[in-house]
């Protein structure tokens, strides 16, 4: 059983603390445990702020997959590192706006399959694929993914709150370039992650290399770095508040507004 009263699915260890439970925790979710919890408090010591991160994260989520379905014309996603499912999931926002969209939805953590499952029962255009990114690879060859992914229409490439959890010596850029490699012109990369662009963020990287393991706050040059030769859709790479803001934003930006950058660029 979890510590909040549901069972516990089989490969979840409740011992070590998983980045898709902590980010739970900073949502506040309730499919999380004590350790993750804990981990938690450590990070909310220095960046008290860090669930209005979170919500700017998803609140970028749902702007950049209205723009890729209803702008960009895109009816299929990967979304890679997608995290447990919450409010305003890939597959809502994107078949809110054409419901024939398709979203392969893939995490290594074994506690997204468990809890995506159940959500998606119905759903015949969406699926979870529980498998690591860093092997871009295999996941291109996954049957799974092949279901529902068609690589001669173009892709949304999600990689949403995930690449710093990626360490340099595991070349984040590689990675994003195999897949927009294996998708043809016309095809989107939307990336958000942590931005070293206010005083705390190398005492905030410390604690998370400390007590998560992962956490690179990048520049936005390196970040940038990302995105290649990609055609970038405007406003480009900035604080997530900034891209495309439903209502103008006319004040200096706060820490937890300049914490994360994100932008969306189109394969040519
Ligand atoms: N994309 C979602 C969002 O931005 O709201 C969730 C982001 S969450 C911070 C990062 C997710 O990436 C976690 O669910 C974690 O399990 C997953 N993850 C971390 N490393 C991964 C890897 N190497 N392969 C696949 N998923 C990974």
């Amino acid at each position: 059983m979890t510590d909040q009263g549901r069972p516990a699915s089989a490969g979840i260890d409740t011992s070590k603390p998983s980045i898709a439970r902590a980010y739970d925790v900073v949502l506040g979710g309730k499919d999380n445990f004590a350790i993750d919890r804990a981990v938690v408090g450590e990070m909310l010591k220095i960046v008290p702020q860090l669930p209005e991160v979170a919500a700017y994260n998803r609140q970028i989520l749902s702007r950049g997959v209205r723009y890729l379905v209803e702008e960009a014309g895109i009816r299929q996603f990967m979304d890679l590192g997608s995290g447990l499912p919450t409010r305003e999931n890939t597959h809502q926002v994107a078949q809110r706006s054409a419901p024939d969209a398709r979203v392969v939805y893939i995490d290594n953590d074994p506690i997204v399959l468990a809890h995506g499952r159940a959500l998606l029962v119905e759903n015949e255009n969406t699926t979870v694929v529980t498998a690591d990114l860093r092997d871009p690879e295999s996941i291109l060859a996954n049957p799974e993914v092949h279901r529902l992914i068609d690589f001669s229409q173009p892709v949304g490439v999600l990689l949403v709150g995930i690449l710093h959890h990626l360490h340099d010596d595991e070349d984040p850029q590689s990675v994003a370039e195999a897949y927009l490699a294996a998708v043809p012109s016309g095809s989107h990369l939307f990336m958000t992650s942590f931005c070293a662009s206010f005083p705390e963020a190398a005492e905030l990287e410390e604690t998370y290399l400390s007590v998560l393991g992962t956490g690179r706050f990048r520049t936005l040059e390196e970040l940038q770095g990302f995105f290649g030769d990609l055609e970038m859709v405007e406003p480009g790479l900035v604080p997530l508040p900034q891209w495309r803001p439903e209502s103008p934003i006319d004040h200096d930006l706060t820490v937890a507004e300049l914490l994360m950058a994100g932008g969306i660029a189109r394969k040519r």
